[in-house]
């Protein structure tokens, strides 16, 4: 068995702001990331689709203490955010300070404004890549 969407070709989309996800034709799940059968129903019948980008965010933390390589975009916003299609998925919130952001953030629309690209660690292959959301109003 294959993987029909492998994460580094996931990881080059999402550089180019792109978010993919794989469709079951037997129940509809949405997944995200990539996975060999679908998480709902087990099934390899997987389509690769492009995903909106648009959801609402679930929770959300403030890193201070930087991963290897991210120094110098401490403090950051994280969220998980739950996409219109269905998964959740993590990412960056901008637009919003974050010694300012509050529990109030919860439920907010968001969209994925790009990608952010950063240096992947040293279990990474390359430069790694996240949504950078923001929210709508
Ligand atoms: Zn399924």
């Amino acid at each position: 068995m294959q993987y029909k969407l492998t994460f580094k070709d996931y990881n080059e989309a999402l550089k180019q702001d792109k978010i993919l996800g794989l469709k079951c034709g037997s129940c509809g799940n949405v997944n995200v990331p990539p996975c060999m059968v679908c998480r709902k129903c087990g099934s390899s019948e997987l389509d690769i689709i492009e995903l909106k980008g648009s959801g609402t965010i679930q929770t959300y933390t403030v890193i201070n203490v930087a991963p290897e390589n991210r120094e110098s975009e401490v403090p950051y916003i994280v969220v998980l955010v739950e996409l219109e299609e269905g998964p959740w998925i993590m990412g960056n919130l901008g637009g919003v300070k974050p010694e300012e952001v509050t529990v109030a953030v919860m439920g907010k629309k968001v969209a994925m404004e790009k990608a952010s690209v950063y240096a992947g660690d040293k279990y990474s292959w390359g430069e790694l890549a996240r949504p950078l959301f923001t929210l709508l109003n």
